[in-house]
């Protein structure tokens, strides 16, 4: 008996590489640990593939010729280490849908700014008339797309999670937009650990492949000066950055018409030029599809403009990276909505940023103490809410024309909210309520 491919995990990545593999002829069978959603039970069903919930059956799962792991499942998990020891090849969907793709492939990683990068690239070649899809990290899983549908160009987003279950997956084009340290529970808190998962996405790379990286981050730096990789490597840079004018290959692409904001923006946008640039797109596409593109929500997004003030939303942002991008986008004087739930955050970093631009904290959280005995010492105004709501409020009471209200967090969202959407649903919300008051 060849054996059956077992999927461990049946969100949209696992439910994906079950289709998939059934389509291509393997006996499969799905397990999930907790439970599965109403709409994927009903898809697993159509496709007459078996599964199980609220459990795993170690004796079958066992004998597996190939096993297909939800990024979401460590593998110190007893079952994964199992595995491991009888020599069953674990791997990623990304892993498993690659092998079966025809398309030429983009992968992009980082810290920060993927779903923005991965999400303007794909708009930048839609624009330009290829027949172009998106997945990953963002809307389907890349199996679901090879299962039903052909694409010439799949522009992936690939958190750390996926690239760790990779074997051969390789991009044509790949994107290592920075690291900073995220995650770091999943790394045995070695951040190098961490930086050798982000460069797994060029680990198979070739001389006829491209690799785009940051080139002012330090450890990417640090990384590619003791190690030797064979594919074409082109270093993306803030010096390609005057202004709002980005200048490529020759070419110059104003941003300033653009919904594309602060520095971490155009360092995404000369990402994605850069791959779309390759793919052959003229510079005059490429401006209307940047003119067109409009920000992914929650990610420093304009919500609206009351009295001369502005209220953005920039929700996705959990780390302190991100607000450091953030504020450094700001022009004007920030009321500033933070905290939830603290991943170990050290503020540093954000300390002349804050000294220069930001008027009040309104601390959103559970628990603020860190946050008031961090900021204390700088003389500002702090204040608490436990609600959207409530900060939005707070944040009119204490802006002047000209200021801006800015949501970005640099923590968690679950003590208050069920997730980051969640909570910058809540806050735009509660800003056209005001609005509509007004
Ligand atoms: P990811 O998919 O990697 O989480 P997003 O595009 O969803 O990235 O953005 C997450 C947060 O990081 C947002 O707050 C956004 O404003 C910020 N951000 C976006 N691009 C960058 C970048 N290149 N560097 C640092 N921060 C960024």
């Amino acid at each position: 008996m060849q054996g059956e491919i077992v999927v461990l995990g049946s969100g949209e990545s696992g439910v994906g590489a079950a289709i998939l593999a059934k389509q291509k002829g393997w006996k499969v069978f799905v397990s999930d640990k907790g439970k599965i959603k109403d709409s994927y039970k009903e898809e697993l069903e159509k496709y007459g593939i078996p599964y199980e919930e609220g459990q795993h059956d170690e004796y079958r799962i066992l004998q597996a010729r190939e096993i297909i792991k939800s990024p979401g499942i460590p593998e110190r998990v007893s079952l994964v280490q199992s595995l491991l020891k009888k020599n069953i090849p674990v791997i990623s969907e990304i892993e498993f849908a690659a092998r079966y793709s025809q398309s030429t492939l983009i992968g992009i990683t980082g810290s920060n700014g993927k779903t923005t990068t991965t999400k303007l690239l794909f708009h930048l070649l839609k624009t330009a008339g290829i027949n172009v899809g998106m997945a990953g990290n963002v809307g389907y899983s890349f199996a679901r797309y090879v299962a039903e549908s052909k694409v010439d160009v799949m522009v992936l987003e690939l958190s750390s999670f996926q690239l760790d279950g990779i074997v051969d997956f390789r991009p044509h084009y790949s994107i290592l937009l920075n690291i900073t340290p995220d995650h770091l529970d999943r790394y045995e808190y070695q951040m190098a650990n961490y930086i050798r998962s982000k460069f797994r996405v060029a680990l198979n790379q070739t001389e006829v492949d491209y690799f785009f990286y940051y080139a002012e981050d330090k450890h990417i730096r640090d990384y590619l000066a003791s190690h030797q990789l064979t594919v074409n490597q082109v270093g993306i840079s803030t010096s390609m950055v005057e202004d709002s004018v980005l200048t490529l290959g020759g070419e110059t692409f104003d941003l300033q018409h653009t919904q594309l904001r602060g520095v971490h923006n155009a360092l995404n946008a000369l990402f994605a030029i850069s791959v779309a640039q390759k793919l052959g797109v003229s510079a005059t596409s490429i401006r209307e599809g940047l003119a067109e593109f409009k920000p992914v929500e929650h990610r420093l997004e304009p919500v609206a403009e009351i009295e001369g003030v502005e209220y953005i939303n920039d929700s996705k942002a959990t780390n302190v990276d991100s607000v450091y991008y953030a504020l450094q986008a700001m022009k004007k004087p920030v009321i500033w909505i933070v905290g939830g739930q603290d991943k170990g955050n050290d503020y540093e970093p954000l300390f002349d940023l804050v000294r220069e631009k930001v008027k009040a904290l309104i601390c959103l959280g559970v628990d603020n103490r860190k946050l008031q005995e961090t900021f204390g010492p700088f003389g500002l105004r702090i204040e608490e809410v436990q609600s959207a709501d409530a900060a939005v409020r707070l944040g009119q009471q204490l802006a002047k024309k000209g200021d801006v209200v800015l949501l970005s967090p640099a923590c968690a969202s679950f003590d208050l909210f069920k997730n980051y959407e969640d909570r910058g649903n809540q806050f735009r919300e509660a800003v056209l309520n005001l609005k509509k008051e007004k």
